[in-house]
């Protein structure tokens, strides 16, 4: 889709004219796939600000034939050494590339010192963050995305749960696996990271990794996973009981539930990232729980898993219509079990857009 790349490189030129460069040398891959659409793992990208007829793009010769139909609408360059290249471009070009920006926070001191030489005509300015800001809010396509991940993670939570998949005596590892094979056979490109499937006293630690640790009836078991769609991430957080839910279990699973309602709630345009956690928060601490909801409540997500904004007492911004989030509140009681229950949504002007549809009543299974 080469229309919506053209867009997004418009939006950064326009921010490269606030931020007073001609140019951005992008060297962070993600950055590159936002801006071009090009997967490979080699690339680098010297977008100017008076648009796409100066940009030039380059890979290695890997990705010849790659390129070309992944990136049909720049001109590219062939070399191993990409950002080199295109420094070396920048640097014999004074009168065009006069003050170039570069993605500070993802070049190595080493590469630093070797862009420096390359630069002695032309300004070499730390800009960074900056395309990091556009891949804040999503556009359609992003969402559209997201929209597909999150639906084969719901659809293969729900196979795993009719297949019988979430039974005593099968290992958290053996019920991970078949969650991660359920989720390619709804379109998943591969889990958006390590699928955490914890039971018993195992999900009282918020990023249990699986074992071959059996399930037992009585046991909460709480499953965090995520599916990916074009390269766009999906997270959601589930937790059922084994069997009939004791009294302690209901009590912080409605505590959690109640929680994550209300972070819901106040994901708004213009409100503080602080003050939704606080939001939820409040539930928790008004139940007694305060020491043992021990994370923030959630992040950014997109193209990382983990990406900006966060969601946490020491967050700092506001939120924007069009940011993919998650909220995730826990209660974690050590050595017995514990409960978290993930979403992720978008903000939106009406309230937020849930893409986790999965039941949030406590199953019983
Ligand atoms: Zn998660
Ligand atoms: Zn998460």
């Amino acid at each position: 889709m080469p229309e919506i790349h053209a867009h997004r490189r418009g939006a950064l030129a326009t921010l490269l004219h606030e931020n007073g460069v001609d140019a951005l040398l992008v060297t962070d891959l993600l950055n590159i796939r936002y801006l071009t659409g090009f997967t490979g793992s080699n690339a680098a990208l010297l977008l100017h600000s008076g648009g796409d007829a100066k940009t030039v793009f380059c890979t290695d010769g890997r990705y010849t034939t790659q390129s070309e139909s992944e990136v049909p609408d720049l001109e590219r360059v062939l070399d191993r050494a990409s950002a080199r290249a295109l420094a070396s471009r920048a640097a014999g070009e004074p009168a065009t590339y006069g003050r170039t920006g570069f993605e500070s926070q993802h070049v190595s001191v080493e590469d630093h010192e070797t862009l420096k030489v390359r630069f002695d005509k032309v300004h070499l300015i730390r800009t960074p963050g900056l395309v990091e800001q556009l891949r804040l809010v999503k556009d359609d396509v992003e969402v559209a995305a997201l929209r597909a991940a999150c639906a084969a993670a719901d659809r293969a939570l729900a196979d795993l749960l009719e297949a019988g998949g979430v039974r005593p005596g099968r290992a958290e590892l053996e019920v991970a696996r078949d969650l991660e094979n359920r989720m390619l056979e709804h379109g998943s490109g591969g889990p958006a990271f390590a699928t955490i499937v914890a039971a018993g006293p195992n999900s009282a630690i918020p990023h249990h990794q699986p074992t071959g640790a059996e399930l037992r009836t009585g046991d909460f078991v709480k499953f965090d996973f995520g599916a990916t769609v074009d390269g766009y991430h999906s997270d959601m957080t589930r937790t059922f009981v084994l069997g009939a839910p004791a009294d302690w279990q209901w009590e912080i699973y409605d505590v959690v539930y109640r929680a994550q309602e209300a972070g819901i709630e106040a994901v708004l345009p213009g409100a503080e990232v602080s003050e939704v956690d606080a939001e939820a928060r409040s539930v928790i601490d008004d139940a007694g729980y305060a020491e043992q909801f021990t994370h923030g409540l959630g992040h950014g997500v997109g193209l990382e898993v983990h990406e900006a904004p966060s969601l946490a007492a020491t967050g700092v911004g506001t939120l924007s219509a069009g940011m993919a989030v998650t909220v995730e509140p826990g209660v974690y009681l050590a050595g017995r079990g514990g409960v978290r229950i993930e979403d992720t949504l978008v903000v939106r002007d009406s309230g937020p857009e849930l893409l986790t549809l999965s039941t949030k009543d406590l199953v019983a299974v």
